[in-house]
């Protein structure tokens, strides 16, 4: 869909694949769309003739590119800016400890269905089908001793109760590792305290793999590149612990896992070492990618857009997008993104000439 205002066009569902320049000016004038699935598939076939890393030998089968032959194929691709896209990535990663509550507490699925809590939603938008995905509490805290005026956490926990399939199939745990750990309490209400790093000091990269537009780009996290982010994790870990073993969680008949992580064995007494040995197999996304076209002075070679968004280099071409964000934000990254979305929406008005029409006024 496009519309047909002449200041202003808008496309939805359709894939960006090549931006064009106009004489030396490089200014991205021309945007390539696929509009329709025949077009998809010609495009991704001419790729794939052209050298995508899934092009096929003579014999039919995927011909496997090594890296120098990727580089090879990426350096095809003309540069127009010299800029570092991809270059600081950086994430929320998090690891958990697992515990289970009273059985006869009723389970998220059960509260969920009780006809009473849907009568509750349907008359006063409250009771449990109002909540945040069941993500009952959070807590911002500090891994280190800060000043009293000083309000600047570097730890976030989150408590919610998981069903069986989020370990086993969203954690990206081993099988083997999953069965261990949550196995014995696949029918137990299970809850997980998650430890997330607020201020990660990683920096991670985006590179392609091809000069396709439709493969998937390789995504390097290096989470933990920097050994404080893990023992900020680490941190907020032990203070799941403390928590799950407090009094009023004793109420609710809170109790961590008796089973033991695969290959920590030899740490279980010591909650530092333990708690290590789980990140080393047990790290998640949360999923607030940022960083990789970094905002900021122009001057500063790091950056890739200005702080009005444009690209550096290049006319005519801005990044509105959670991946302008020089340091990744102290919490959730969607409504950042939507304010940078607003204020870019106003930088833009603010720098085009728009006609004036009489009849509107
Ligand atoms: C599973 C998951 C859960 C999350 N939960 C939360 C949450 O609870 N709270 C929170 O605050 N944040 C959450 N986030 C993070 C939040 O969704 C992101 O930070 C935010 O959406 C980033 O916005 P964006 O515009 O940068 O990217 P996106 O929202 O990813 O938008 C990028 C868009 O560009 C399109 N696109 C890509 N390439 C092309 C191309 N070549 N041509 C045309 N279009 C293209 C994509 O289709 C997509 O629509 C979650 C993210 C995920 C993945």
């Amino acid at each position: 869909m496009t519309s047909k205002s002449k200041e202003l066009d808008v496309s939805v569902k359709n894939m960006i694949i090549r931006l064009r320049n106009e004489g030396l000016t490089y200014r991205a004038i021309r945007v390539q769309l696929n509009i329709s699935l025949f077009t998809v598939r010609s495009v991704v076939k001419k790729f794939k003739e052209t050298g995508s890393t899934e092009n096929k030998t003579r014999s039919g089968r995927p011909r496997i590119f090594s890296t120098r032959e990727k580089r090879a194929i990426i350096n095809k691709i003309p540069v127009i800016a010299d800029l570092p896209v991809g270059n600081n990535f950086q994430d929320h990663c998090a690891s958990f400890v697992p515990f289970t509550i009273d059985p006869q507490i009723p389970t998220v699925k059960q509260r969920l269905e009780n006809p009473a809590n849907i009568k509750e939603y349907i008359i006063n938008r409250s009771g449990p089908l109002a909540s945040a995905e069941f993500v009952n509490s959070l807590l911002f805290m500090n891994a280190r001793p800060v000043a009293p005026n000083v309000d600047f956490p570097d730890y976030l926990l989150y408590f919610f109760e998981v069903p069986k399939e989020v370990p086993e199939k969203q954690a990206g745990l081993k099988p083997e590792i999953y069965k261990a750990i949550f196995g014995p309490y696949e029918n137990s209400t299970m809850v997980l305290c998650m430890s997330q790093i607020l201020q990660p000091k990683s920096r991670g990269t985006v590179r392609l793999k091809s000069t396709n537009p439709y493969d998937s780009p390789a995504i390097d996290p290096n989470y933990f590149e920097n050994p404080q982010d893990r023992k900020i994790i680490v941190e907020g870990m032990k203070t799941c612990q403390k928590i799950i073993m407090s009094e009023p969680m004793k109420k609710i008949g809170a109790k961590p896992f008796e089973t033991v992580a695969p290959g920590c064995e030899p740490f279980v007494r010591d909650p530092d070492k333990y708690f290590t040995c789980i990140t080393k197999g047990a790290v998640l996304t949360i999923n607030h990618q940022v960083g990789t076209a970094k905002m900021g002075d122009p001057r500063d070679p790091t950056t890739v857009v200005d702080p009005l968004l444009r690209v550096k280099g290049i006319k005519g071409l801005r990044v509105v997008d959670a991946s302008i964000m020089p340091i990744v934000p102290s919490g959730n990254t969607n409504v950042p993104t939507i304010m940078v979305a607003e204020k870019a929406a106003d930088i833009i008005k603010e720098t085009i000439e728009c006609p004036y029409y009489e009849y509107l006024y």
